[in-house]
């Protein structure tokens, strides 16, 4: 993808002064403004590329770097400060917040607009901070997925003045700084000349009214410490350390602020039988020598109840059963893992007389001579095979 030219996007000759340059990115940004535009793609693309390229031509160094070099001389490839492209629309209005004063914006926008921040609205209180939850999870209730009900013990809004922290509407005042708009207007002197710029009310936080007599309940702050239960679906397949982001239910916000997130960290309960490699679940059959010999019907746990798998006669030690689909389904999409189901033949620890005494008689038979097949797969192979 080629990037235009930045004269070109700003539509100004190389040699343009400074002003012409300020004042032409003023014109392409009011052209393609979101909110002359809304929902419009294009022009949203337009109006980050133009303050990309202001970016740049604004600034006496990068100009200079891109005047030489073009594109490649602003380091956009990880070389050097700036990003091009990378600027979101948060740093775009930051920009304009100290391009166009306030009295611009209005002008532009027939008023009301502060220029310090993406709509100059009044802040409501202060967001409320995420909260983290740890929540163990069977084996079974990974492989199916769950709705749980937990209770969380966390800020929540105060009924009694509805998160204002007020003790009554008589009680909130329109802040005397800002005049109720929740900013304060600066005049500053920069190297294109005096500018204002527009910053948060410090007396009031930004939210444009003060509390002369707090909420008893909860002592101003909008918010009490409490218990919320939350319902949260865990869909099936979700692994250890995952985290699932529940927005809007972490902690209450101070004073009406926006509620925090809740971020569930999910931990794996350890099964009794069953060991999760991946996808896939790895089950330890030991069976006894004659099942061995003679071959079994034999029940084995899996996440989803117990499966019966039949044991050829002859089964060496080490032989590994593929049941296919008995593993753990992927989070997002429709793959599923196998149990692999891992056979150890038992050898006895303890022998009675009699026992020892058979086992003599077998011992010289050549039928108990280890005879390995050259083609059967090694430890190893099997290893790499179920993992791989
Ligand atoms: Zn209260
Ligand atoms: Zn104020």
């Amino acid at each position: 993808m080629s990037k235009r030219d930045y004269y070109e996007v700003l539509g100004v000759a190389k040699n343009a002064s400074a002003d012409e340059i300020k004042k032409s990115y003023r014109k392409v940004a009011m052209q393609y403004h979101p909110d002359r535009n809304p929902g419009d793609k294009a022009a949203e693309e337009k109006f980050k590329e133009a303050a990309e390229a202001y970016e740049v031509l604004s600034d006496a160094d990068k100009k200079a770097q891109y005047d030489r070099y073009g594109h490649a001389g602003l380091g956009g490839n990880g070389r050097g400060g700036f990003h091009p492209g990378g600027m979101n629309m948060d740093d775009i209005f930051s920009q304009f917040g100290d391009i166009f004063g306030e009295d611009m914006f209005g002008s532009f926008f027939g008023g009301g607009r502060g220029g310090g921040g993406r709509g100059g609205q009044r802040a409501r209180g202060t967001r409320g901070s995420n909260l983290r939850i740890k929540l163990k999870l069977t084996y079974e209730e990974i492989a199916k997925g769950v709705t749980k009900n937990i209770k969380v013990k966390k800020y929540v809004g105060c009924n009694t003045c509805g998160g204002s922290g007020a003790k009554d509407s008589g009680s909130v005042q329109t802040c005397g700084t800002c005049g109720g708009s929740g900013q304060v207007r600066k005049v500053t002197s920069t190297f294109l000349g005096q500018m204002q710029t527009v910053t948060t009310c410090p007396t009031c936080n930004g939210e444009g009214s003060t509390i002369t007599a707090k909420c008893g309940s909860c002592k101003g702050e909008g918010r009490v410490y409490g218990e919320e239960t939350v319902t949260i679906d865990i869909p099936a397949g979700v692994q250890e350390g995952m985290q699932l982001n529940i927005s809007g239910r972490g902690n209450a916000g101070e004073r009406g602020g926006p509620t925090g997130d809740l971020i569930i960290l999910i931990e794996e309960e350890a099964h009794k039988e069953l060991q999760r490699e991946g996808l896939n679940v790895v089950y330890d059959l030991h069976l006894s020598f004659p099942e061995a010999v003679f071959g079994a019907n034999v029940e084995v746990p899996t996440i989803d109840g117990r499966a019966k798998i039949k044991i050829p006669a002859g089964t060496q030690s080490g032989k590994i059963f593929r049941l296919k689909g008995k593993g753990f389904p992927a989070v997002n999409s429709y793959e599923k893992g196998d149990q692999l189901v891992h056979v150890n033949i038992w050898t006895p620890q303890h022998l009675s007389s009699e026992e020892k005494s058979m086992l003599e008689k077998l011992s010289n038979s050549p039928n108990f001579k280890p005879a390995p097949d050259k083609n059967q797969k090694s430890f190893y192979d099997k290893v790499r095979e179920m993992f791989g």
